[in-house]
């Protein structure tokens, strides 16, 4: 028998195609699924450290949150009267960051948003902000995995995010990327730089575009091109780059965004909370594109919860007209949150899926609590009636971060968390 770290039985839901195995199991060492198959068999195999179970409960990937701004979170609820991105931004957003954005600022918002993230069966996410080095401290505390994009908005701040990306970093499960804000509050010179420093690095290049119709029009009034032939005339579209948004694409920019191989996250709450619009799922699916899903920041979502954003983004593309975009089926919209997130943040080869050989992110999901019963399809049952409080139990890269539910890292941060919070509020209050 050979002894391995940990292994998890229950149901299985590995998110490569719609097959579930029932009375499955996983096996997991040294932060990698080394088997994956029926208990019996494995159980007859090896010998765990741990064995995890739970009757009622499934075994899937855990969740990816593709794009978000966690060093945000103490602004959630700021500027919910905002009719529209730029109100959100201008009049709100950019003022109170002015203000109160600093090391601790990002540190504590970070810690709060991986709490958030992690009770919901998120162990993946890739953010865009500010002071990533000090987030780094609160994920790498949190054990969760991030993909850190460092902001820019002036050519003077790309120094700072190349000094961040070439870091040694607080934790084996961080990774960077260079993350200039828009096309529209970036100049091309800061666009290509910023672009030349992502590829020697060899790290992604996050961005937001075509959020809003008021920036394509712009942009149109500017240079006479749409976002993606702009992207493309830059040189600065490839498949290094993680869209966010992509709200108003023509077919022909989803055309050119399929060749290069970039990918968009789909931010459905967002989207709707600042009237930006409907992105087209499918349409970019069809294009080739990779889709994944996102949260964005707690300002404009107000949460960071996988399970609401899946219900969310499947209604909001059943509201597209049949004949534009076809409405999404329960497993791809899990789909969108796991393999399809993995691919679009660039981790597709290491996470997204249970299947041997990937980094052991596992989340053990009940399905038999009263209010996702009688249950006809466990798709259906993730996407349209569970909650994020049907997370049992958050595993990542091996290691149980959550477990029954209990915190199993962050916990020792909660007084000083709530301490931070009620700091910060009263601050921000008064300002
Ligand atoms: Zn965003």
């Amino acid at each position: 028998m050979q002894k391995i770290d940990l292994m998890v039985k229950g149901t299985l839901v590995p998110m490569v195609n719609e097959n579930i195995i029932s009375d499955g199991a996983l096996a997991i060492h040294d932060g990698i699924i080394i088997a994956c198959g029926k208990s019996s068999e494995l159980l007859s195999r090896y010998q765990a450290s741990t064995v995890l179970e739970s009757e009622g409960s499934a075994i899937m990937p855990g969740f990816i949150n593709g794009h978000t701004h966690v060093g945000m979170t103490l602004l959630r609820g700021v500027a919910d009267n905002a009719k529209n991105l730029q109100e959100w931004l201008n009049d709100y957003i950019f003022p109170l960051e002015k203000k109160f954005l600093s090391e601790d600022f990002v540190y504590w918002s970070t810690l709060l948003a991986c709490y958030e993230m992690v009770q919901s069966g998120i162990t993946t996410f890739a953010d865009m902000y500010f002071f990533e080095a000090a987030a780094s401290k609160a994920v790498a505390h949190a054990g969760i995995r991030a993909l850190l994009g460092e902001t820019i908005f002036l050519q003077d701040d790309i120094s700072y995010a190349q000094e961040f990306c070439a870091l040694p970093k607080e934790s084996a499960l961080i990774t960077s990327a260079l993350a200039p804000h828009s096309l529209y509050s970036c100049d091309a010179q800061t666009l290509v730089k910023a672009y030349a420093v992502a590829q020697s690095l060899d790290v992604p290049f996050i961005i937001h575009v075509a959020e809003q119709n008021q920036e394509v029009v712009q942009l149109q009034k500017k240079t006479g091109m749409s976002p993606a032939e702009y992207m493309q005339s830059l040189n600065i579209l490839s498949c290094r780059v993680i869209i966010a948004h992509g709200v108003h694409f023509s077919d022909s920019d989803l055309e050119i965004i399929g060749k290069s191989g970039a990918s968009i996250v789909y931010n459905p709450t967002s989207n709707m909370k600042l009237a930006s619009g409907i992105a087209h799922v499918k349409s970019m699916q069809e294009h080739g594109i990779a889709v994944g899903l996102g949260t964005d920041g707690s300002a404009s979502n107000n949460s960071l919860d996988s399970f609401a954003e899946m219900k969310t983004g499947a209604l909001l593309q059943s509201l597209c007209l049949p004949d534009y975009c076809k409405p999404l089926t329960p497993f791809e919209v899990v789909k969108l949150a796991t393999a399809d997130g993995a691919r679009a943040i660039k981790m597709g080869s290491s996470i997204g899926t249970l299947e041997v050989g990937k980094r052991a992110d596992i989340i053990m999901v009940r399905y038999d609590n009263l209010h996702q019963l009688p249950g006809y399809d466990l798709f259906s049952q993730f996407v349209y009636s569970s909650k994020s409080t049907d997370v049992q139990t958050v595993i990542i890269d091996g290691k149980i971060v959550m477990h029954n539910r209990k915190m199993i890292t962050l916990f020792d941060k909660m007084p000083q968390l709530r301490e931070r919070i009620a700091f910060y509020h009263d601050k921000i209050k008064k300002s």
